[in-house]
């Protein structure tokens, strides 16, 4: 049976990479798979967070998945932190991965910067903690964007050399990216509004560089039109975009909210500049996001709510994940 999990870290507020690269595809694959959908709250913690707002960002990645259609009922969607065995599988899995594996994580290298030797040990072993989160469901299939493609190398690494070292072959199945789906490629990987060779990020300073979940119209509308671009027309074919970074990006961006290919949205604005490409992308984004910021809104109102789901999502998920681990211990040779 094919099982899907995936999750978004705590770290910031939810941005329309996140929403085109993960979230729009966990609602797609609800109706079809079995899904596991949690809150990274113990990824979040690998940099500094002050308590309140890990609480209050917690509750808002959950509103988000909610506001954008993920229902509660069909998919389980729960805290990590709520469910123990995620920690617990971790550390066995650490004791499994090898360093010079984890020395090859660009995004370590990206998010510690040159300061390495004073980031937190949990940043370094933070795709470890996503194997644990991967294999404790026995996940088959992970919907992410292009930048978790190496840490899900890993998490297949990790769970090969577990099943051939204990030799149970069929142990975890090997998880498989999901980056295209039914969308193919479009939103796979969203760039910074003011920098297109920097992918839009939560953990970015610059609140010009995203479109939040978050924000309303007016908002949406300024930052478009802030957006850095260039000064040519847009060209008849998506070969004419390479080398304009962030003219690819918005005309990607118009792309996958609008499910056309890059090359049909230049069919129809080929000729035309930003001046008028910005308003109709702004018009569009507008339509496509500012209702779901709405229904964010509303949910985070009500934590008390919110709180009740997740924690009825992590009881569920525990089943399972406490079966895998209790498994994984004996088959280690753990008393149990
Ligand atoms: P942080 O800066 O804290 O790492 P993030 O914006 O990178 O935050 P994550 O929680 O690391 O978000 O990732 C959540 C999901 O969103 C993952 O599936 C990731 O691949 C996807 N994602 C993140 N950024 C983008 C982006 N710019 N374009 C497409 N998908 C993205
Ligand atoms: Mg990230």
């Amino acid at each position: 049976p094919m099982r899907v999990l995936s999750g978004i870290q705590t770290s910031g507020e939810m941005h329309l990479g996140n929403y085109l690269g993960a979230i729009r595809k966990f609602v797609a694959l609800q109706h079809e798979y079995d899904c596991y959908y949690f809150l990274a709250d113990l990824h979040a913690i690998t940099v500094w967070q002050e308590p309140e707002q890990l609480r209050r960002q917690i509750r808002h990645i959950a509103a988000s998945y909610l506001a954008a259609g993920i229902d509660p009922k069909i998919a389980t969607v729960f805290p990590q932190s709520m469910v123990r065995a995620h920690a617990e599988l971790a550390w066995i899995l650490n004791c499994i991965a090898r360093l010079g594996w984890l020395d090859r994580m660009t995004q370590f290298k990206d998010k510690a910067g040159k300061n390495a030797e004073r980031s937190s040990v949990g940043l370094y072993t933070y795709p470890v903690l996503q194997a644990a989160d991967i294999l404790v469901y026995k996940a088959t299939h992970v919907p992410v964007g292009e930048d978790q493609k190496q840490h899900l190398e890993l998490s297949r690494d990790i769970a090969g050399k577990f099943n051939h070292d204990f030799k149970q072959p069929d142990f975890f199945p090997l998880p498989e990216p999901l980056i295209k789906g039914k969308f193919g490629d479009a939103g796979a990987r969203i760039m910074s509004l003011k920098d297109g060779a920097k992918k839009m990020s939560k953990s970015d300073p610059s609140e010009n560089a995203c479109i939040f979940l978050r924000d309303d119209a007016d908002a949406i509308s300024k930052k478009i039109k802030k957006a850095k671009s260039d000064a040519d027309v847009l060209p008849s074919e998506p070969k004419g975009l390479e080398g304009r970074a962030e003219a690819a990006n918005l005309v990607g961006i118009y792309a996958a909210l609008s499910g056309k290919t890059s090359a049909e949205v230049l069919s129809e604005f080929a000729g035309q500049g930003f001046g008028a490409f910005k308003p109709a992308l702004a018009d569009l984004v507008v339509d496509k996001i500012a209702p779901i910021g709405d229904e964010l809104r509303r949910l985070e109102s009500d934590p008390a709510h919110l709180d009740a789901i997740l924690s009825a999502g992590a009881e569920k998920a525990a089943v399972i994940a406490d079966q895998t681990v209790r498994e994984v211990k004996e088959i280690f040779g753990f008393l149990v």
